[in-house]
């Protein structure tokens, strides 16, 4: 499949590139082989598109390739919508695997055999303990953890029993494989690790073929075995499970022996980057679903309007570190800046309409005026928009009693409608209770197209759209979904910004704002950068903001 964006990726600079830069060189491995192990259990969010970058973006850069491999090893969790979203996510942000698809489940049947391999070798056996006997004598980070009274069981009991748990011989939790390596280990990952566990649950893959499953880390340094990759790419929270990996590796027949490199996590402010919380969300219908655009998801902020570019872009600034860090939201929100202000459309929206009639403005005549698409890029070109004698105006755009340095709208005050001509606030109307519904004012003919043939100068420009010919739409304006900068996941949801969704339903936006493809952004002059939502119909059109102008975050964080 092809990317979605092609973009020439050079390949960077960082430990983990110097890293597969000086195997390749030394002759250590011919060529990278990396892959992407994420657990359907979820929608991938913005961390995980740090690793996607990182495991896909290293095989491109370096002439190999990179596996899409799932971890589907807890039947509990998973689910086939997961699985679409991670594809179409992968997919989105400019990365193919090609053939190379595979799932943890593949290797049941091979991690089955070396698992009697080692019960063979005396190195697991079958514990009948409860999982609280488990916990209770796995012991402390101080203190060691005492033996089980079944680690001393014989070879063919331990096959025999273990062959019966796969055929379904036991209960759930009755039993578990251990691997028998060291209880007294200062790492706790190596006190005789559990390798399977009894699960009388189908698996969307493999059906009701199997009734035990291996554990997570039974499954993983084995499958980068099978799969022959060079630079198995996880975050720092597996580095104290890589001496069980390794030892998996040395006590077992494997086809490759590859190597884990650990790199911090992604962490954002305001936000929280964990499946387990983000699932909570969805549930709980905190958020309207995984494709909310307040969700860091990556389903999220499609819809929100973030082009992938903008994603990649902001993961290569982070960089790639093996010290845990949180970054900025307005890091993020600056990539994304700065991408759609070179690529975005510009349009007029108003978002809180004032009425502007002209009076001197001939009843029923209207014209067209020409309007540029992109200030930077001719290449662009321009659309014409219709003006006429009511419009629509921002309401921030006036003032009844102007502060000194407010230049836009008040009585007796000139400025230009862009594109179109000056203007002059004659008359303020109001309703009973002494709201403003309405500005009468005059233009002046000779300034068509926006300037005055004798000079004068205005201080603002205003957008504006025409009452007749604009459209009424839903605006969807997005805040942090935490008002924190760091909130707490054990308690997220007294977290949550009351205020994270604020939605205006009778913007008036161009009619040329229409036709648009959705998750598309455009820059509505002045406000920000907004997109068509896929809740859009053809008579309501419904727009997210995807990020403002300028960075709103500086005042949100107080500094
Ligand atoms: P969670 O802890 O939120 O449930 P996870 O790490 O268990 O997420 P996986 O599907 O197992 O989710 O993740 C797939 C890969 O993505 C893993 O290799 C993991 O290291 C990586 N990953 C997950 N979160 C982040 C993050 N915040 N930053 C960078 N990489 C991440
Ligand atoms: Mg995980």
């Amino acid at each position: 499949m092809a990317l979605v964006e092609p973009t020439a990726r050079e390949a960077g600079q960082d430990f983990i590139r110097d890293i597969v830069r000086a195997d390749l060189a030394s002759g250590r491995h011919k060529s990278v082989v990396t892959r992407f192990p994420p657990e359907p259990n979820g929608y991938l969010h913005i961390g995980h598109a740090k690793a996607i970058c990182l495991s896909f973006g290293i095989a491109e850069e370096f002439g190999g390739h990179c596996n899409l491999r799932y971890d589907d090893t807890n039947p509990t969790r998973e689910a086939q919508e997961y699985i679409d979203a991670i594809e179409r996510d992968v997919h989105w942000l400019g990365f193919d695997w090609g053939s190379h698809l595979y799932h943890a489940s593949d290797y049941f049947e091979q991690l089955y055999a070396w698992a009697e391999d080692l019960i063979r070798a005396g190195k697991a056996y079958v514990d009948d303990q409860s999982q609280d006997e488990m916990r209770a004598t796995r012991g402390t980070l101080t203190e060691a953890g005492t033996e089980s009274p079944y680690r001393g069981r014989g070879v063919e009991d331990n096959l025999d029993l273990f062959r019966r748990m796969r055929a379904g011989a036991f209960a759930n939790g009755a039993r578990v494989l251990r691997a028998k390596i060291d209880m007294g280990s200062g790492n706790i990952n190596l006190r005789d690790p559990v390798l399977y566990r009894i699960l009388h649950t189908a698996h969307p893959r493999t059906g009701t073929a199997w009734c035990i499953y291996p554990s997570y880390d039974f499954a993983h340094g084995q499958s980068d075995a099978i799969e022959g990759i060079t630079h198995s790419l996880c975050t720092l929270e597996f580095e104290d499970h890589r001496p069980l990996y390794d030892w998996l590796l040395d006590n077992l027949p494997v086809p490759s022996r590859p190597h884990q490199y650990e790199f911090a996590r992604l962490n954002l402010t305001h936000t929280v980057l964990s499946k387990r919380v983000l699932t909570e969300l969805v549930r709980s219908g905190h958020v309207a679903g995984w494709d909310d655009p307040r969700m860091p998801t990556l389903a999220g902020l499609r819809r929100r309007g973030v082009p992938p570019a903008a994603i990649r872009d902001f993961v290569k600034r982070v960089g790639v570190a093996k010290a845990n860090s949180v970054v900025d939201m307005a890091m993020f929100e600056f990539s994304i800046r700065e991408h759609l202000n070179k690529k975005a459309a510009r349009r007029m929206a108003v978002l809180r309409p004032l009425k502007v009639v002209i009076d001197n403005y001939p009843q029923g005549q209207s014209e067209e005026v020409e309007a540029l698409n992109h200030p930077d890029d001719h290449a662009a070109g321009t659309r014409r928009l219709r003006f006429s004698r009511e419009l629509y105006i921002e309401r921030d755009d006036f003032k009844e009693n102007p502060p000194k340095k407010f230049f836009r709208l008040s009585p007796g005050a000139e400025v230009r409608l862009r594109y179109a001509y000056f203007i002059t606030c004659r008359e303020v109307k109001k309703n009973e209770a002494g709201e403003i519904v309405e500005l009468r004012c005059t233009y002046d003919p000779a300034t068509k197209g926006g300037n005055a043939p004798d000079g004068r100068k205005v201080k603002a420009t205003l957008h504006w759209v025409s009452a007749a010919d604009s459209r009424t739409a839903e605006v969807r304006l997005y805040n942090p979904l935490f008002a924190r900068p760091d909130p707490n996941p054990a308690d997220f949801a007294a977290e949550l910004n009351p205020n994270s969704l604020e939605v205006i339903d009778d913007a008036r936006v161009e009619p040329t704002l229409a036709g648009r493809n959705s998750g598309e952004a455009v820059q509505f002059e002045r406000q920000g950068y907004f997109c068509l939502d896929a809740d859009s119909t053809p008579e309501r059109l419904v727009f997210n903001r995807t990020v403002g102008l300028r960075d709103s975050w500086a005042k949100i964080a107080g500094i």
